[in-house]
């Protein structure tokens, strides 16, 4: 018997951690634009999600997550018996390859497209032709990855798959081509957020689903993927923030003379002759690209690390000042799930979403009275009331500012704010001492305020000072947190290159 032989494979660009230590950084300062992914996790995936799947978790799912697929299927309009799971959309290619392309021809449209293509046919024998007209089987990527463009649908006699992995940001689908036998592919791994699940469905006609399934393993996808995926998809995913991303980005980048195509997608393609001798330039940043033949691929991902990478092109192409990281840091435990982007000094730009409006607007106020530049983001257990996220939010981004002042050499150290909201009055004193003391009276507190400075006050080692009165307790809140942002404000402020101690440490 001859031994089987190895086939061209997918290709994954190195780990953060391998890139990190090509360049010498640390790997919290890797920032991947390479992925096409979400910048986050969604809101919905903590570790509550997982509870009902993780007590099960010694059983098989014996409906084959019958309520996934019935919440997918209503979502489409289509029947249950017209979804199938699978561990990706990568699991479909592959599959549908060796289905219907075996031994036989396949085609993609555009030609320049996702790679995965070539390699499903190549591990179903079959051989990849240009013309999509005669190919027994047609890969139509819409949104097209690589160059994020739309295509038209060819007249194919083969079988016909969409690929429409990013058309949540393109507003547009194919499902009416579902009865007239088109496949449909679909991930949760882009605009839901949820790459590392592994979960992706295809939508077909009963017929072609049966014909899907009886060639699938049993149960590819795992019940705890299976839960993430449908506690996503209790709310529709918000792509509008990430296509308004997306075109200030490709704006910025053209002032740079980085002009990209027109995208449907949740990525830039920029034409160029040597996309990979930039894309080499930028690693020395952090800022991981990605190489193609005739352009460079750049994911959105949001406001503050397309500024650093729109910072770090400025600087390596227009000999401007170096761009400044932010402390990058996460906080998850069974209570919440924490992301924290912190820089200081920044430029207000501040944006706190835990699902607790009141507490998010007062650290926002925090934080943008404060100079920085902030982007914390996740979730808690808001059903247990408000106490666990105010906390954890405030130890999240003291733990944050805690890192971004390093040894906390050079800074003025202490700082001091009074400020008033209409009839209250607050009073902030803050010491950089690298000792946690908090000293809080805030009289009406409208439940958490004094709580939440303890917090800031124990993570970021800081001594914190506050008083505070008034007839409103939102006001007093209020003028709080602008004046501990004031106050930090103040203490942040550059002075020499001491550390402000005779101790010499802080
Ligand atoms: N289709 C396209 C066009 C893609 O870009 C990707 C991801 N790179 C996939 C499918 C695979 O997605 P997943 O297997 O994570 O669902």
């Amino acid at each position: 018997m001859s031994s089987p032989k190895v086939l061209e494979a997918y290709q994954w660009p190195p780990s953060s951690e391998a890139l990190a230590a090509q360049v010498g950084l640390d790997v919290r300062s890797i920032l991947r634009f390479d992925g096409n992914v979400a910048p986050t996790p969604p809101a919905s995936a903590r570790p509550a999600a997982l509870a009902r799947a993780l007590a099960d978790v010694n059983e098989y799912d014996r409906g084959r997550y019958e309520s996934l697929r019935q919440a997918v299927a209503t979502r489409h309009g289509v029947g249950l018996d017209q979804i199938s799971l699978g561990a990706g959309s990568d699991e479909f290619i592959v599959l549908l390859a060796r289905i219907f392309g075996e031994g036989g021809t396949v085609a993609t449209v555009p030609a320049f497209s996702y790679s995965m293509y070539r390699y499903a046919a190549s591990m179903a024998g079959a051989t990849m032709i240009d013309d999509p007209a005669r190919a027994d089987l047609v890969f139509v990527c819409r949104p097209n990855n690589p160059t994020g463009e739309m295509p038209e649908i060819p007249d194919v006699a083969g079988q016909l798959v969409i690929d429409e992995a990013y058309a949540d940001y393109a507003g547009v689908d194919a499902l009416e081509l579902v009865d007239s036998g088109a496949i449909i592919l679909r991930t949760f791994s882009k605009a839901y957020g949820l790459a590392g699940a592994r979960v992706g469905y295809a939508v077909a006609t009963p017929e072609l689903t049966a014909v899907i399934t009886s060639r699938q393993a049993p149960l590819s996808v795992s019940s705890l993927s299976a839960s993430l995926a449908l506690a996503a998809m209790r709310e529709e995913p918000d792509v509008s923030s990430q296509v308004a991303e997306r075109d200030r980005l490709a704006e910025e980048l053209a002032t740079l003379g980085l002009v990209a195509l027109r995208s449907y997608t949740n990525f830039l393609f920029i034409p160029m002759d040597n996309p990979h001798e930039l894309v080499e330039r930028m690693l020395v940043y952090g800022v991981v690209l990605r190489a193609y033949p005739g352009g460079l691929r750049v994911s959105v991902r949001d406001e503050l690390d397309d500024d650093f990478l729109l910072d770090a092109l400025r600087c390596e192409l227009r000999g401007a000042s170096p761009p400044s990281q932010s402390v990058r840091h996460r906080r998850a435990t069974a209570e919440t799930l924490l992301n924290v982007r912190l820089r200081v000094p920044g430029e207000g730009r501040v944006y706190v979403n835990t699902g607790l409006g009141f507490y998010d607007h007062m650290l926002q106020q925090l934080a943008f009275h404060g100079g920085m530049d902030l982007r914390l983001e996740g979730v808690g257990d808001l059903e247990t009331g408000e106490h666990h996220t105010v906390e954890d939010m405030m130890r999240t981004f003291g733990e944050a500012l805690d890192m971004a002042l390093g040894d906390r050499r050079g800074l003025t150290r202490y700082g001091e704010a009074r400020v008033p909201m209409d009839e209250a009055l607050a009073h902030a004193v803050v010491d950089l001492s690298g000792r946690a003391t908090a000293n809080i009276s805030i009289t009406p507190d409208p439940g958490m305020a004094a709580h939440a400075f303890e917090s800031l006050a124990q993570t970021a080692r800081i001594t914190l000072h506050v008083t505070a009165n008034g007839e409103n307790d939102h006001h007093v809140a209020e003028a709080s947190f602008k004046a501990v942002g004031r106050a930090l404000a103040q203490a942040l402020t550059r002075d020499g290159s001491l550390v402000r101690s005779t101790k010499g440490s802080l």
